[in-house]
Formats: structure tokens, sequence, C-alpha cells
């Protein structure tokens, strides 16, 4: 049986065709970038979690259906940190406003100091540069600062980067910049190619206290941000929904030229 469909006269439930918000629109396979890595059991750790685990519980061959069990500590792979990460009374990550996760996305690249500095930090400067040259950060945009890191999970040991003590190194934001980010520009959330918004070495933790005590969530080990944007994409982040959680792994999608204005 033929069921005939006019494409021309496609609407979709509830909000006609809404060209407005570009719903009449196909995506094309150049317009979304994953800013997601593969998460397998040997994505690179914070030192002292535990690695992620999957064990196949049912196979199409034997089962009829394929179904695995897996086991992973919420902070693995490309994730989400809820507030309540770091603030006991901060929403876990099912709380999160679904308005808040998809967002304008802003990339603020330093690239180039932190290929010489694995201790460098996002600072209030490098903002300042990036709305320079880009204009202000919009309001309830998700920023994100691309260090170059991702390139170095082919370097065994690279993305985490122990020292001889056993102290990981890489690039995070400055507490000042995440203040400034929260209270002058109301950013929705923040995302690193890093394992962890705070420089790797900071002991205070201090842009993840600024950040979650705010109430505002953020997303680590970001991948692709080489590929997108200074400005101009629109970022959707899935994050996990399991209740009361923390965190944890999750798809982060960036749609370029969407022209959903
Ligand atoms: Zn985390």
């Amino acid at each position: 049986m033929r069921i005939h469909c006019d494409v021309t006269d496609q609407r979709l439930p509830g909000v006609g065709n809404a060209p407005h918000l570009g719903l009449d629109r196909v995506m094309k396979p150049g317009q979304v970038f994953d800013l997601t890595h593969t998460l397998h059991t040997g994505f690179p750790l914070w030192p002292g979690d535990a690695p992620f685990e999957m064990t196949e519980v049912a196979s199409v061959a034997d089962d009829g259906f394929e179904m695995n069990e897996l086991r992973y500590w919420e902070h693995v792979g490309t994730h989400v940190d809820a507030p309540s990460h770091r603030a006991a009374d901060g929403l876990s990550t099912d709380l999160i406003p679904a308005a808040d996760l998809v967002a304008p996305l802003v990339v603020i690249d330093i690239s180039g100091r932190a290929a010489d500095d694995a201790d460098t930090v996002l600072t209030v400067g490098d903002i300042a540069d990036w709305e320079r040259a880009n204009g202000c950060v919009p309001n309830r945009a998700f920023v994100a600062m691309n260090s170059g890191w991702d390139v170095r999970l082919g370097t065994p040991g690279a993305f985490v980067n122990l020292d001889s003590e056993g102290i990981a190194h890489a690039p995070g934001f400055s507490a000042e910049a995440v203040r400034f980010l929260v209270r002058e520009r109301d950013i929705v959330g923040l995302g690193v190619d890093t394992l962890s918004i705070d420089c790797s070495s900071s002991r205070e933790f201090g842009a993840h206290s600024a950040l979650l005590s705010a109430g505002r969530y953020c997303v680590e080990a970001l991948a692709n941000l080489s590929a997108v944007p200074a400005i101009g994409a629109l970022v959707v982040v899935g994050a996990p929904t399991h209740r009361g959680g923390s965190g944890g792994p999750c798809r982060v999608l960036a749609i370029v030229d969407a022209d959903l204005g």
C-alpha cells in the first residue's frame, strides 16, 4: 500500500509549519557538529575515579535483543556537572531546566597559550578580547573553552597529563572569569575540552564553586570545539535525567547556521 504525502504541505502537530522557528528546514549533515567523545572503557579518568564498564546481558543471537549493563561513576567521558555536584542544595541533573540546555554557543580559544602552559586559565581578559572581536557574549549563552585538549586523546597519558606526583595538569576557567560570566553575562552554563572546568592542578576548585553554587551547570570533556564558530551556533546538551544525579555522560550537539531566528 502506498500512502500519498505531499511534502510541500507538511505540518508539524501543534505548531503549524512554524517557519519562524526553522522547523520547516531539514538539518544538513554539515550543519550539525557532535561535540561528544565516544565513551568506552579506556576513556581517560580524573585521578581516583573508576573506569566505565559495559557488560552484555543479552544478545540478538541468543535472546532476540541486544542489551548491556553499564557501570560508571557519573563524571566520565563527555559529561554534565549538575549544580548538586558542588553545592549541597544545588539542582540535580534531572532538574536542570530544559530551556537552559539549548543555548547560543560561545567558543573562546586559548589553545595557543595552552600548548605552552598546561596550567593556564581562561581569564576575564580573554573574555574581553573575545568580545572585542565578536561582540558581547549574549545573555543566556553556553560558553566553552577551547584549549585544543581533545586532540591529546590520541596520545596515551597526554589528556590527564599527570606529573611525577600524580597531579593532573590541564587548562580551565579562572574563578573570576566564571563569576564575571554568571553575574555580568547571565550564562546558562560552561563547557571545557578538558576533564575539569578548573585548571586540573587546582585544589581550590574555585570555578566549580562559582558556577555550580550559582545554579548553573557545566559540560566537561567536550570534543570538536575547533570545528565550530566562535559565535553563531546553537548548542543542545542532552543532560542525563536520573533522579537526584550529580551529572553524567551526555550527548552535546552544535547546530551551525540553524537560522532559528
Ligand atoms: Zn564533572
